[in-house]
């Protein structure tokens, strides 16, 4: 995030420390009564791939409306505490594996310079905060995906993912390893995928996706 954005964000949060993200009432980040009707998802999630190299994939929520404001609130709005939060969610409702590293998905370095952030590291981030485990942006994603392209078919946009990954890190940091690889929100699968694929590549050998929503 750069200073500009930080500042925004710190007076933003001084100003309105904490309205509910789903409701706007006055109090904290997310209220009792939105807590108690968040969609609670049964684990694991079952994705539709077929070969995939993800092992298992853990999502805390349903993606229906009260989570969706969550998200925008994440992607957007980019205060640190919403991605506490969200990593919060996602630690005390899934039951999250023995890892050694946490890797979260890459936004295109583009992408994450016009918003400042990258909202799956923000929770990657206090996830590994919680878990007592480092926080490893091991990946980048040198394929910008356009707008176009992500409303094509689910084949186009499989093969648009296609080479989308890179490591940055050398292969020994993730060899033998077993990753959870953190974004936001997953429809298909797909990108979660694409990334476990890279890492499966260069030597890891569990990769566990966890995201805070599935579905959409
Ligand atoms: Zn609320």
């Amino acid at each position: 995030m750069n200073f500009w954005e930080n500042l925004k964000n710190s007076l933003l949060f001084l100003l309105w420390p904490e309205f509910c993200l789903c409701c706007d009432r006055y109090g904290t980040l997310l209220c009792n009564r939105c807590f108690t009707q968040l969609a609670f998802l049964p684990l694991p999630v079952k994705i539709s791939l077929e070969n995939t190299a993800l092992d298992h994939l853990l999502s805390a929520l349903e993606y229906d409306e009260k989570t969706k404001k969550i998200v925008h609130a994440l992607k957007f709005q980019g205060i640190e505490a919403t991605g506490q939060l969200c990593a919060e969610l996602i630690y005390h409702t899934v039951l999250l594996p023995e890892c050694d590293l946490i890797i979260p998905v890459p936004l295109h370095p583009k992408r994450q310079k016009t918003r400042g952030y990258n909202q799956a590291a923000l929770i990657a981030k206090h996830l590994a905060l919680l878990m007592g485990k480092p926080h490893c942006p091991a990946l980048t994603r040198k394929i910008h995906t356009s707008a176009q392209a992500r409303s094509k078919s689910r084949e186009d946009r499989l093969a648009n993912l296609s080479g989308a990954f890179a490591l940055t890190v050398p292969p020994c940091t993730i060899q033998g390893k077993t990753c959870l690889l953190v974004d936001d929100v997953t429809t298909t699968g797909a990108t979660l995928n694409e990334c476990a694929k890279v890492l499966k590549q260069n030597g890891a050998k569990t990769i566990i996706g966890v995201t805070l929503a599935h579905g959409g």
